[in-house]
């Protein structure tokens, strides 16, 4: 059953069940339901149909919701892009998904008004501006008719852009297959029921919050509890007033929360599942985090866009011991695997590319056979993550391969000397990257954000690691930044340090 579906479904099976609440408004399934009918028969009129590729450019709002499904109940291919995103990189992704329609929410509106100017049937919340049409105005001349989305579940039904961390964003495909198997695996994963109350407060457009979190909570037809921005006191508040059930943040997002000054004043009790994935939490952390929110239900998520996204899990009762470890299972329908150079099996011990496999990994890249083929070999999704099983079976991230760093042929993985530095008094962030050496191929840079604007010098940060790590692994060059290059999600964009050193080489 493909999404739009499965909505229609639950409209039916439950109706009055509140099914969205957002800045107050509560809607029912029934509610949320008949205002897809209405804009997708609305965004027929305009002409947009099965196939095409339409942006969504949404905070984590109702409105994300209705038009989504929307969408989907068109047979057409839904596009979400990240609200933080700069005018250019959404260009980059309109153009390059061959965008048919765009559809804003009022408050990013001013960014994207140029897009007016362009071929795209431009939509927007709130009233009409030159060139783009509201949303509200165009559901409201439609009819509620019901319309019924004819997409089997080869069919290509989301287009999401990785975060593009180690290039330019690439386009991911989605079957309804892809996201039906990762959201039924969370909802079992997860122990969602009907009276689950799932929040959403990291972006809707990125595939955990979207296809784990989103697309299960509709699956067995529970609450979504919207938030369209990340703040430790709405995250409390909407826990403690809500009664939220199942949430998932970044792991930055834990860190900060958990230095809330009040925490322990708010009433967590009703939470059953804490998520966090897309970084590891160390030992400490880990613990810091139970304590401050008083629970035991920390689970960890391992996976990438291009898996749908889920790889593994690390449960709340696994992590003793093996917390930034993630996991030692593969997620419901998947299958985890350390490969070699040549795509053998990593003998034990020994150090491997993961590689995942299941029926959530995606499609391919969206117009990009030749990536494609490289990433999808013999059944499996290759990572790009290298790693290694512990003797109790858990699965480690070491760093990931494109930044490896390889000085006179050995190979230096830049996060055990990140761990290290980071524990220095003066360090706030650092990133360790490769630059081209005549002699060594590479030579070890470390780019560090003084903690309290004291800077530390490079001697002191090398004594430092000094019987830390083995003497290749230290940096021959620092330098001081007054902040790391991030993207919208805030994932680090080491490519952009390295390739600020090639310029400088040329
Ligand atoms: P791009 O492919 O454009 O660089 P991206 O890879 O940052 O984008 P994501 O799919 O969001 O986009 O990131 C996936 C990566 O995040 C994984 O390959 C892995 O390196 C890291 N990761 C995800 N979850 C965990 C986790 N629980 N522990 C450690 N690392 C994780």
């Amino acid at each position: 059953m493909n999404g739009s579906e499965l909505l229609a479904m639950q409209a039916r099976r439950s109706p009055h069940q509140e099914a969205i609440v957002s800045n107050g408004n509560r809607v029912t399934y029934e509610e949320w339901n008949h205002s897809v009918n209405q804009l997708a028969n609305g965004l027929a009129t305009l002409g947009v149909g099965k196939g095409e590729k339409v942006v969504l450019h949404m905070p984590n709002t109702e409105e994300f919701l209705y038009t989504y499904f929307a969408v989907q109940r068109l047979d057409a291919v839904v596009v979400p892009i990240n609200a933080k995103l700069v005018y250019d990189e959404i260009l980059y992704i309109v153009e390059h998904s061959d965008a048919k329609a765009f559809l804003t929410h009022d408050l990013l509106f001013p960014q994207v008004a140029p897009l007016a100017d362009s071929n795209l049937i431009c939509l927007k919340t709130g009233g009409a501006e030159d060139g783009w049409r509201s949303i509200e105005a165009l559901m409201k001349a439609s009819p509620d008719t019901p319309r019924t989305s004819t997409t089997t579940e080869d069919d290509e039904v989301a287009l999401l852009y990785t975060s593009g961390t180690t290039g330019k964003p690439k386009g991911v495909l989605f079957t309804n297959r892809n996201i039906q198997t990762v959201a039924t695996m969370m909802a079992i994963e997860m122990k969602m029921e009907p009276d689950s109350r799932v929040l959403h407060m990291m972006p809707l457009s990125h595939s955990a919050p979207l296809h784990l979190f989103m697309m299960s909570t509709t699956y067995v037809g529970a609450t979504h509890i919207l938030a369209p921005t990340f703040s430790p006191e709405l995250l409390l508040d909407l826990v403690s007033k809500e009664h939220v059930t199942h949430f998932f943040g970044a792991p930055v997002a834990y860190l900060l929360t958990a230095k809330h000054p009040n925490v322990k004043d708010y009433d967590l009790s009703s939470m059953q599942y804490w998520v966090y994935g897309g970084a590891p939490l160390g030992t400490e952390e880990v613990e810091f985090v139970k304590e401050q929110f008083q629970t035991d239900r920390l689970m960890c998520v391992y996976g990438l866009t291009e898996a749908g996204p889920n790889g593994t899990l690390l449960l709340p009762e696994e992590h003793k011991g093996k917390s930034g470890s993630i996991g030692r299972r593969p997620a419901l329908n998947s299958e985890i695997e350390l490969v070699d150079e040549n795509g053998e099996p990593a003998r034990p011990g020994e150090v491997g590319e993961i590689v995942l496999k299941g029926k959530g990994v995606m499609k391919g890249y969206y117009k990009d056979p030749e990536k494609t083929h490289e990433v999808l070999r013999n059944g499996w999704l290759y990572t790009g993550d290298v790693g290694k099983r512990d003797e109790d079976g858990f699965f480690w991230v070491i760093d990931r391969k494109k930044d490896i760093i390889i000085s006179g042929g050995v190979n230096i993985f830049p996060k055990e000397i990140e761990e290290v530095l980071q524990a220095h008094p003066s360090v706030a962030e650092v990133a360790v990257v490769g630059i081209p050496h005549p002699d060594w191929g590479e030579t070890v840079k470390a780019f560090v954000v003084p903690q309290n604007g004291i800077e530390p010098s490079p001697q002191e940060l090398s004594s430092f690691l000094e019987g830390k790590v083995a003497g290749y692994k230290i940096p021959r060059v620092y330098e001081n930044l007054e902040a790391l290059p991030r993207n919208a999600t805030g994932k680090l964009l080491k490519h952009q340090l390295r390739q600020a050193e090639a310029v400088k080489e040329v």
